[in-house]
This record gives structure tokens, sequence and C-alpha cells, in this order.
């Protein structure tokens, strides 16, 4: 049997002790109750790695035999360093990896860590779930940022949040400072700068009453996340695409797939599906640890990953 640890990384530190691709048991969390949401970014590296370690030990109980622990966040990372966590800025730089296999190690635990960008995780979280761990599955979710998640693991770099779906010059309102990107539309935050006047929830209800601007901008909504699911599907094939995050309330999936048709024309590419699925702390631990277990395998039957730069 094998037992992993999965933690996820965002407001809180969760941790959870998998078996066999099922979760086994009940949750850790730090700070145990939600509402000291900045308890995280006031830590330093060495805090934050510290709180992951107590978390990780928690979640073990009396399993003994962990074979790997699996570390999801918000941000890019390369080799188990974050390049770029928008987040939790403390951690840019950080040697995650490195430093929470030392601390685990100094507490008795002697598991190979592996940490992945958080919309990875659950992607792999979904395919665990659906007991699909054998199929392609992309994932969005749609929050004060874009994530775009991919499972199976695959070397290289998949932003597809900043995937450019518009060519107009003043579309600036990305997080990353890019033009034209996916997440400069959806975004949550960039909603907020678009309309300063409004809360993206008073424009998705402004829109359904019949105001022109609102209604307008809810239609390139759907077409920027048509357009990156397109520009995903021409590139890599069809199949299955799970929408997730607190904004995906927003969604009309029939309009979305209305915009998807006029962009997807050839055959062969149009056995595609969108799938609303809820967000929850459950399928991302089981995600990340999910992962690590695989990279653990990966590693035994691959060589060293090619660089990019
Ligand atoms: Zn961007």
């Amino acid at each position: 049997m094998a037992k992993t640890i999965g933690v996820i990384l965002s407001e809180r530190v969760i941790a959870g002790l998998v078996v066999d691709h099922h979760l086994h048991g009940e949750l850790c969390c730090f700070p145990a109750n939600a509402d000291n949401e900045y308890a995280l970014i006031e830590l330093h590296t060495e805090g934050l790695i510290k709180v992951i370690c107590g978390q990780v030990l928690a979640a073990r109980g009396p399993h003994h035999d962990i074979s790997a622990v699996g570390v999801a966040l918000p941000g890019l990372i390369k080799n188990g360093v974050v390049e770029e966590a928008p987040n939790l800025p403390q951690l840019k730089g950080a040697r995650i990896a490195e430093l929470l296999t030392a601390e685990l190690h100094r507490e008795g635990i002697d598991a190979p860590v592996n940490v992945v960008n958080d919309a990875d995780g659950m992607a792999a979280g979904l395919a665990a779930n659906q007991g699909k761990l054998d199929s392609m599955i992309r994932v969005w979710t749609l929050g004060i940022g874009i994530g775009f998640g991919r499972y199976p693991f695959a070397p290289g770099v998949w932003e597809g949040g900043h995937t450019v779906v518009t060519l107009d010059e003043k579309e600036t309102f990305c997080g990353c400072g890019g033009r034209g990107h996916i997440e400069g539309i959806m975004g949550h935050r960039a909603m907020r700068l678009r309309f300063l006047d409004m809360e993206p929830e008073e424009v998705f209800a402004e829109a359904k009453n019949g105001n022109e601007r609102c209604r307008k901008f809810v239609r390139m909504w759907h077409n920027a996340l048509a357009a990156g699911t397109a520009a995903s599907i021409h590139m890599s094939g069809p199949g299955k695409f799970f929408l997730s995050g607190f904004n995906a309330r927003f969604l009309d999936l029939a309009l979305l797939k209305t915009c998807l048709h006029e962009m997807v024309k050839m055959s062969p590419l149009q056995g595609y599906t969108l799938e609303i699925v809820q967000d929850n702390p459950e399928v991302r631990v089981l995600g990340a640890a999910v992962t690590a277990e695989q990279a653990i395998t990966y590693a035994h039957n691959h060589r060293p990953e090619p660089s990019y730069r």
C-alpha cells in the first residue's frame, strides 16, 4: 500500500494522509480556523517550512512508512524551487523541496519531497478522484488569477492563464504585466481594475439586466476562456477540461460551448468535454500526494528533465 502525504499551501497549510489514492482520515490545517487569512503571509520561509513540517507530522499520525510528500502551491515551480509566487511573495527563490526534506529528516521522516504548481495538483486530484489516472486532464481555476493545470505531469512551463487571447493593445490588466492575457480579462483582480465602479458580481448581474457594457464584457469573458481552451486543444488535442475556482459561479456553460464551437472546427479535435467542478481542499491534497508518488516513479524511469532555458 502506497502511503503518501499531500500538502496544499494557499491562505492556510492543509495536509492529509493518502493511502492508495484515497484520503485517509481528517485533514490537518494551520491555522486551525480560517479567520486569520494573513497568518502565512506574515511568516518567513523558515517559519513556513516548520509549519508545513508540523502539519505533515500531524497528518502522518501512527503511519511511519511514508513513501513521499507532495506540496502544491500557487506559483511557478521548477525542480523544487519556487521561481515565482505572487500570492506568497516571501517564497520567491525558496528551495522548498530541499528545505522541507531537511526539516522532515530532523523530525524522523525520510521521504522524497515533490513540489508542484497548485493547478497541476488540482488536475491530478481530479484524475485520481474519477479513477482516471491513465488519461489526460486539464483544469482551469478561475480565481484572483487564472490557473491552468494539467495531468499527467510533463516537464515544461504550463502558464496557460497567460495565454494570449486578444491582440487589443489596451488589454493590459494581467497581474504579470503582459498584454492580451486570459488572466487580464477573467481574473478577479483584473475585473476589479477594469470596472472600478462595480464589483465583478455586479458586472455579471448587470449583464443579465441588459446593461450593454456589462453584456459585452461577459461575452468577452467567455470568449477568452474559449480561446485559451481552443489554443490548448490545437496544441495538445481534445479531452476533458474541468472548470473550477470561486468564479466558476459566473460561467454560462452553454455560452462557453458556443464560443468554443466557433474556434475549433477540425473534426478530429472536436471530442472535447467541459465540466464544472467544486474546488475543495480534499481534491487538492489528494492531487499533491498523487503527484509526489508519480514523481518518484518518473524519476526512476527518466533522465533529468531537459532545460527549457
Ligand atoms: Zn499574464
